[in-house]
């Protein structure tokens, strides 16, 4: 048994030719070696207010782009992948603590950011836009958000940005979707936030314009431990395999089409 063991073990080829010549047991204790080993888990976290990318669906079960790549990765990757419901601004200390092996959150890679973790390639480039009122006809771009109130989710570049614009009050909200609510209660004069999660907004009905041009090019990444070269350096291998084989290609249709 012991020797049958190792002998199916470290040859494909060898188990092929085993299967052929030997008896029927043999078959079965080939399958049990394979699949013996417990598979290797990784935790990741998400602030799943972010649609497209990560938000809950009707069953409270996370989906989006970063979620079906997260997975795919994950498989390509030869881990089981457990994600976890984070505050956004709570994601780069679960990681430092350790809490966390990886995040995937619409994170932009920003130099800042970089100091304190790891990123993988970019996987998708985005952008900040400014959303307002439909009836409103004065603001057309950030520099009218002077003196004005600017509602973002707080941690984010959107509040980065925010905080640039002379006199303005910023107000903060810890979910990404809460900063359009705001907006459609008439709480503030605009909302930042990424492009491509406005665009996704008003595409499901949510009401507002976009105005001015797409700022910033940002590209997001997954963030790792400060340090954790390894993990990262199969992240970007898997990415790479992915965009090689077209499965990123299927899940960036399946989100945004073609
Ligand atoms: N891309 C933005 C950032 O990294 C917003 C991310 C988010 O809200 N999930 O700050």
């Amino acid at each position: 048994m012991f020797k049958r063991t190792l002998l199916v073990l470290p040859v494909v080829a060898l188990l092929s030719s085993t299967l052929l010549t030997g008896c029927d047991d043999s078959k079965t204790t080939a399958t049990k070696t394979v699949e013996q080993p417990t598979q290797k888990i990784l935790r990741i976290g998400t602030n799943p207010t972010f649609a497209p990318f990560e938000f809950q669906g009707t069953n409270h079960e996370l989906v989006g782009f970063d979620l079906d790549l997260i997975h795919a990765l994950g498989k390509q990757m030869g881990y089981k992948i457990e994600v976890s419901n984070l505050g956004f601004d709570a994601l780069i200390p679960a990681i430092s603590s350790g809490n966390i092996d990886a995040a995937i959150s619409g994170m932009s890679i920003t130099e800042v950011r970089k100091k304190a973790i790891n990123f993988s390639n970019p996987y998708y480039t985005s952008g900040l836009s400014i959303l307002v009122h439909s009836d409103n006809n004065d603001i057309k771009s950030l520099k009218d958000l002077e003196g004005k109130k600017i509602a973002v989710q707080i941690g984010t570049t959107g509040a980065e940005k925010a905080s640039t614009v002379k006199d303005a009050t910023v107000v903060s909200f810890n979910n990404s979707n809460e900063p359009f609510m705001e907006l459609n209660n008439k709480g503030v004069d605009a909302a930042i936030s990424d492009h491509p999660v406005i665009a996704y907004y008003l595409v499901q009905g949510g009401s507002g314009k976009i105005v001015g041009e797409r700022m910033n090019a940002e590209d997001y990444g997954i963030a790792l431990k400060k340090g954790n070269d390894k993990l990262t350096k199969e992240f970007n291998d898997a990415l790479n395999a992915l965009k090689q084989n077209g499965e990123y290609d299927k899940i960036y249709k399946k989100w945004f089409g073609s």
